[in-house]
């Protein structure tokens, strides 16, 4: 659900009405003061500016996309990760130099692309990073099409939100509660999948992790 096409409507709301909303409650649930609040592009945009909204911390553009870059999660190592975010995103220094930044972001999976991401806006000259985060800790693999992770390579299943802030060199980090997620998509939490923060899954999906080979421990 949380990683659906901006577009995509469910049930009559469209997913980027949905992030909007799930910004403000972000900033709801998540204070902080500070100057700029900016978005991982293109996912954490929606995100970041309803967190403007609900904070009334200014939102500005600083990191840019650099077209022509493969996507970080198809390359295969965690350097080669590491590296692809360096060359995926590019800070925008007379933007950052000097600011408290809230960097909004969509999901944090194994944790490399926002460490990286925190040592480029501080090389780049920002005094604070908060990381917020438009999705509750990932800790269940997804059965249904997005291929993230095992549950041991999941960050949010070895760390505390405290250890994984420390692990990504965050001055803070929250991400948004499970409650706050259904109350942004209006609607009822029954009808939604949620299965990668609660490990409900709306089918048996034993079958599937066998096949996956997953790591998952069925009860
Ligand atoms: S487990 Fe459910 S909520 Fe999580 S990514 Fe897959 S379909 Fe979306």
């Amino acid at each position: 659900m949380y990683l659906a096409r901006p577009d995509t409507v469910i049930s009559g709301r469209s997913i980027n009405a949905s992030r909007l909303e799930m910004g403000r409650i972000l900033a709801r649930e998540f204070p902080v003061d500070a100057d700029l609040v900016i978005a991982t592009p293109d996912s954490g945009t929606p995100a970041a500016i309803g967190y403007a909204q609900g904070s009334g911390i200014p939102y500005g553009q600083g990191l840019v996309k650099n077209a022509y870059v493969g996507r970080t999660f198809i390359q295969p190592t965690q350097l080669a990760r590491q590296r692809g975010i360096r060359l995926k995103l590019n800070p925008l220094p007379e933007v950052i130099k000097d600011k408290r930044l809230v960097v909004v972001d969509d999901s944090i999976v194994r944790g490399n692309t926002q460490r990286a991401l925190v040592k480029m806006l501080r090389d780049a000259g920002a005094k604070e990073v908060h990381i917020r985060i438009s999705s509750p800790p990932v800790k269940w693999p997804c059965f249904f099409g997005i291929d993230f992770a095992t549950r041991s390579e999941l960050i949010a299943n070895q760390k505390t939100v405290d250890e994984i802030c420390e692990s990504i060199g965050a001055d803070s980090l929250g991400y948004i509660s499970i409650d706050g997620m259904v109350e942004a998509t209006r609607q009822n939490s029954h009808e939604l999948c949620a299965a990668c923060f609660d490990g409900k899954y709306p089918v048996d999906i034993r079958m599937a992790a066998r096949h996956a080979g997953s790591d998952l421990e069925l009860n």
